[in-house]
């Protein structure tokens, strides 16, 4: 490796030698060129509608996440990656069964809800109990000891738009929190107003946690317009019981798979721009935008920069336990002894709209390979972001944790939270256009990161 490094650096160095316009014309010419190919027909949408039609969804663990793995192997190996296999790892899994929810009085009338991954099951009859609204999670996190005993526990906070203070960031908080606040207080069961920028009937999922030492109790996400409902029911003043049934399939142990598949580089082979999106999903909808976009967008991607054949070796990996928050960890287990050969990292996990910016490691803001690239997709609207990156994915964080340098890519996604976990995350949701910007963008991204030298490990100004 010692070796390997001093070549990287060599080559940064000669770079940096040559003037500015050669770089632009020797390099950028094969970035702009990808850019083009990529917004003629990337062939990303067709990947997405092979996966959403013929695996459909995809729970980790699941009967589905074994045929997504074998659609995996055989798509990349029909694009031409070498070295396409599959690594098994061991999980714990959770599927949906019976859901349904109801208001038994004083105003009976059905509810739609959804469990939240990882949930306990009600009893085989339901849940029945009086419930106690909470307007915001801050309320339901103070509210006094045995407050809520015997109770269902109801959260009716919305969720802001996308970055704005109450976005997803924090709320997810309130979901992965919620049902452990509630225990806490006494309360037998958890609700939450489903985490969504819009309104519609369709619930929401996605992960809990419970914490150590409180009992599990059973949580679902409740659609907005019945949250909207029983605020309206509390108004009138009277106690109000719901009745509700969780009866999904816990596995302590099942088994998925991370799917591999690389371009070898022609030069530096050892060298690897490591890219990626998740190919499990929740068993709401068909899993499209969360996060078939993503796989489907790098895949394509992958395979137009590797037909330039770049320097570097392009690994392309297809994380198989996102949502349980279990892929990443598990490669980062399994690869820590060879993770410094992997230069850069990136995930495609926010859906199929174009990118907006992009951002790399400290220190490397001002490199020929990134200038040079932030030119090549200045026509598509893409901006450079000079902070470095520091959120490349969630499966990424963990080899960033072993010290590998992340790609940030953020995508427009203004009403990603529409329809993200819920049974509205189907195909027809995405437009061919958007994902073939965004693979133009990711295509000319990774051709620039595996076709330079720049070891960004380096790239990081010295510490004073
Ligand atoms: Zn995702």
């Amino acid at each position: 490796m010692k070796h390997a490094r001093g070549l990287i650096l060599g080559a940064a160095l000669a770079a940096v030698a040559l003037p500015a316009f050669a770089q632009s014309v020797a390099i950028g010419a094969m970035e702009e060129r990808l850019r083009e190919r990529g917004l003629s027909g990337s062939g990303s949408y067709d990947i997405l509608e092979s996966l959403t039609t013929e695996v459909g969804p995809r729970p980790a663990g699941s009967p589905a996440i074994a045929r997504a793995k074998d659609w995996a192997m055989a798509k990349m190996t029909s694009l031409g990656f070498s070295n396409v296999h599959a690594e098994p790892y061991s999980i714990w899994a959770w599927f949906k069964g019976v859901e349904t929810a109801e208001v038994t009085d004083p105003f009976p009338q059905p509810m739609v809800i959804t469990g939240l991954g990882g949930s306990v099951a009600t009893p085989p009859g339901g849940l029945e109990a009086e419930i106690v609204l909470f307007p915001t999670f801050e309320a339901l996190a103070s509210a006094p000891a045995n407050s809520l005993t015997g109770k269902i526990a109801v959260l009716t906070e919305h969720m802001g738009p996308n970055d704005s203070a109450t976005g997803y960031g924090t709320a997810n908080r309130w979901r992965r929190r919620g049902a452990s606040e509630a225990a806490k207080r006494g309360a037998v069961g958890f609700m939450l107003r489903s985490l969504a920028t819009n309104n519609v009937r369709q619930p929401h999922s996605g992960a809990m946690n419970y914490e150590e030492g409180l009992p599990k109790i059973p949580a679902a996400a409740l659609s907005g317009p019945d949250a909207d409902q029983l605020e309206r029911m509390a108004r009138r003043g009277k106690p109000i019981k719901v009745k509700f049934t969780l009866l999904p399939t816990y596995l302590p142990q099942a088994t998925t798979w991370n799917v591999v598949g690389e371009i070898p580089g022609s030069a530096t082979p050892d060298e690897v721009v490591l890219v990626s999106g998740h190919m499990d999903s929740w068993g709401l909808g068909t899993g499209a935008i969360d996060d078939g976009a993503g796989v489907a967008i790098t895949m394509a991607a992958a395979h137009l920069a590797g037909e330039r054949h770049p320097r570097r070796t392009i690994r392309m990996v297809l994380w198989g336990a996102e949502e349980t928050d279990q892929a990443g960890d598990a490669y980062a287990k399994a690869h820590a002894a060879d993770a410094s050969k992997i230069v850069i990292a990136g995930e495609s996990d926010f859906g199929a709209q174009h990118v907006m910016y992009f951002q790399t490691p400290a220190g490397s803001q001002d490199l020929p390979a990134i200038k040079t690239l932030t030119e090549a997709l200045k026509p598509l609207g893409v901006t450079y972001n000079r902070e470095p990156s520091k959120f490349g994915g969630d499966d990424i964080g963990h080899l960033v944790s072993l010290g590998v340098p992340q790609l940030s890519m953020r995508q427009e996604g203004a009403h990603y939270f529409d329809i993200h976990h819920s049974a509205e995350d189907t195909l027809d949701k995405v437009d061919p256009a958007e994902m073939d910007k965004a693979t133009a963008v990711w295509a000319a991204t990774i051709y620039a990161l595996a076709q330079s030298g720049v070891d960004f490990r380096k790239a990081a100004p010295a510490k004073p």
